[in-house]
């Protein structure tokens, strides 16, 4: 088994070798390393002394990208080319998000299914992990620009409450972007690690990290037991933060000059003018008493005092929210040995007071409350480049572990760098009616297809009793035990049957052959990414042609002609281009034939609704 801090098993890492830390944020993003010679971490800076870079991409009218600054100028001229906040959507099907859709000014595909999301500019579509991969390729080029060396290997945070899919998806955005992903971890961890705390073997303790940054709060309560954290609960909401402060600002002051809704609403320039303002009023109230500005030529004013009276319920909102994690973490305040602050809104005095006063202890905030979480990142990273010698060595899993699924794809349950002992599981179902047994194919690799990985085993899991495809609840799991032997175990949930097999990873395979299986992984990511979206895209496809032409079957009379002209048509189209179309021409046809069928989907939906409110009885 590979031990962290010598040579993740490829025995290649040289000492010299960066690893840097990057944290993917919501609105900025930046990256940060161990400076070789203070040994302290540090956030990289371009020349004009700025280490964020906003995440912001936007695309041009022949589909050049530029990203950071240069893109945020866009956000307002063209919204629908302009991709912002891509972190909410990371790992995110269309239902996760439909009710936020208004918040995001581009087009997010409904596809109707529990699919991920893809985002339309212009006639190409896009998922969230590619559009991340272009915030991450411009912060790894930024940073070869500054360090004047390759930079090939990251870690990179994610929030304490990412699941499975949205880290897999930052891991996979990351490979795409050229990066050997070491470890994803969480920001409150990394900003814990950046303030030295989990540095030593022996040390336990209770740490709360409250983060408010521009748009959204998160409390996570930690605990560090002989250097491994472990989230005990995390608490927020994801849409407070600095801009709601700044919006109270804007309130006031339209209601001092005499702005109505619908004036601001129609001057888009009056009321960008207005957020600035407000928003550097607030800045200058972190420091200062009062701030006297202007906008539009008149004179606009505001004390600290009466600032904090307009953001006292919102301060409150993450209070109680500080509240509910101690509740359900199961600790009382006395509990708390430490507390850390994160993202720029901390740096508001009412927050540092208010988030003290609750604690009843000094936070800490020595370190800038942007950088905090990167600065973390690089400590971990360190780390796991052996540099840091002093570190509970650990056994990990030197390569990702999954199974195959449909059209030859690896999907992964245990990610490479995984902590052993290590588990999980996902439930599968069958593709075809009345399918009796399901292959069960284990594979270790780090590429999208299971035939350029390495396989370990496979097995048939029989006796499914017959049922429609899609019934069948199939929950593989996985667990590598503490001797490094993976245990694989499929089990039917409706009938119970189950089948189970035992193999050990790491036999045969030389670090040589681990060394080139995560080589590749890196160079061919773009074509792996490329294949994977257009065999998802035709299994999508194929999907919607055998549910679509199944509900014209069993619901006939239930189109107008016109929508069976057109649905006729739709399906035509995509058959077409199912085998030899591009993602994006079968993106498309799948996006036309959804268009066509939603107006009756909807109608049968409130068909079936009215009918089962009929048979609802009511005393
Ligand atoms: P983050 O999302 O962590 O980058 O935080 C950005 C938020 O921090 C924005 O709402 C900024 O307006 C806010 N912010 C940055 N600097 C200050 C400051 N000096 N005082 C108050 N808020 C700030």
């Amino acid at each position: 088994m590979a031990k962290i801090g010598i040579n993740i098993a490829t025995g290649s890492l040289q000492k010299q070798e960066m690893i840097v830390g990057i944290d993917l944020g919501t609105t900025n993003s930046l990256v940060a390393i161990i400076h070789p010679d203070t040994k302290q971490p540090v956030a990289l800076k371009e020349f004009d002394g700025l280490s964020l870079v906003p995440s912001i991409i936007h695309f041009d009218t022949s589909g050049q990208i530029t990203v950071g600054d240069d893109a945020r100028k866009y956000l307002l001229k063209e919204p629908h080319n302009t991709i912002f906040s891509i972190k909410r959507l990371m790992g995110k099907s269309y239902r996760d998000v439909q009710n936020q859709s208004s918040f995001f000014s581009y087009k997010i595909i409904d596809d109707n299914t529990e699919g991920l999301v893809k985002i339309m500019v212009g006639d190409k579509f896009y998922s969230p992990v590619e559009l991340s991969s272009y915030i991450l390729k411009e912060l790894k080029t930024r940073a070869e620009h500054i360090l004047k060396t390759p930079v090939t290997k990251a870690v990179i945070t994610v929030p304490a409450y990412f699941n499975d899919a949205q880290r897999q998806a930052t891991r996979d955005a990351g490979k795409l972007a050229g990066l050997d992903v070491l470890r994803i971890i969480n920001e409150p961890t990394a900003a814990s690690l950046a303030y030295g705390m989990g540095l030593k073997k022996e040390e336990t303790k209770t740490i709360a990290v409250y983060d408010l940054g521009g748009g959204t709060f998160d409390i996570s309560v930690l605990r560090i037991t002989g250097g491994i954290f472990e989230v005990l609960s995390t608490n927020g909401d994801t849409y407070l933060g600095g801009d709601d402060f700044d919006r109270q600002i804007l309130i006031h002051w339209c209601k001092e000059l005499g702005i109505t809704e619908d004036e601001l609403a129609n001057h888009k320039a009056l009321a960008q003018e207005l957020r600035l303002v407000a928003e550097e009023a607030k800045k200058v109230l972190s420091t200062s008493d009062e701030f006297i500005g202007s906008v539009a030529e008149q004179e606009v004013k505001l004390t600290k005092a009466r600032f904090e009276d307009m953001i006292r319920p919102l301060v409150q909102r993450t209070i109680d929210s500080c509240r509910n994690a101690l509740q359900d973490a199961e600790l009382s305040i006395r509990e708390i040995d430490e507390v850390v602050m994160v993202g720029g809104s901390t740096r508001v005095p009412l927050v540092k007071e208010s988030v003290s006063r609750f604690f009843n202890k000094q936070v800490h905030d020595s370190l800038d409350p942007d950088e905090v979480v990167a600065l973390g990142a690089a400590v971990q990273a360190d780390i796991l480049a052996g540099n840091n010698k002093d570190f509970l060595l650990l056994d990990i899993t030197p390569l990702s572990l999954g199974i195959e699924t449909m059209g030859g794809l690896m999907d992964v349950l245990i990610p490479r760098n995984s902590k052993i002992p290590s588990k999980a599981g996902r439930q599968y179902t069958t593709q075809k009616d009345g399918q009796g047994s399901m292959r069960i194919s284990v594979y270790q690799g780090e590429r999208d297809l299971v035939k350029d990985n390495r396989k370990l085993a496979e097995f048939n899991l029989t006796g499914i009793p017959g049922m429609p495809a899609g019934l069948p609840k199939v929950e593989v799991s996985f667990l590598v035990n503490a001797d490094g032997i993976l245990v694989v175990k499929a089990k039917e949930i409706r009938s119970g049957v189950e089948q189970s097999i035992e193999v050990k990873p790491q036999y045969g395979l030389t670090d040589t052959e681990v060394e080139r299986l995560l080589m590749d992984s890196i160079t061919h990511a773009k074509e792996d990414m490329m294949t994977r979206a257009l065999v998802e895209a035709q299994t999508e496809g194929q999907q919607l042609l055998e549910v679509t032409s199944q509900f014209i079957l069993k619901n006939p009379g239930f189109l107008t002609l016109a929508e069976q002209n057109e649905t006729e048509h739709a399906i035509k189209a995509l058959r077409e281009v199912m085998d030899t179309g591009t993602k994006d021409e079968i993106q498309a046809a799948i996006e036309k034939l959804n268009e066509v069928s939603r107006p009756y989907a909807e109608r049968l939906m409130d068909k079936s609704v009215q009918s089962a409110l009929k048979n609802t009885k009511i005393k």
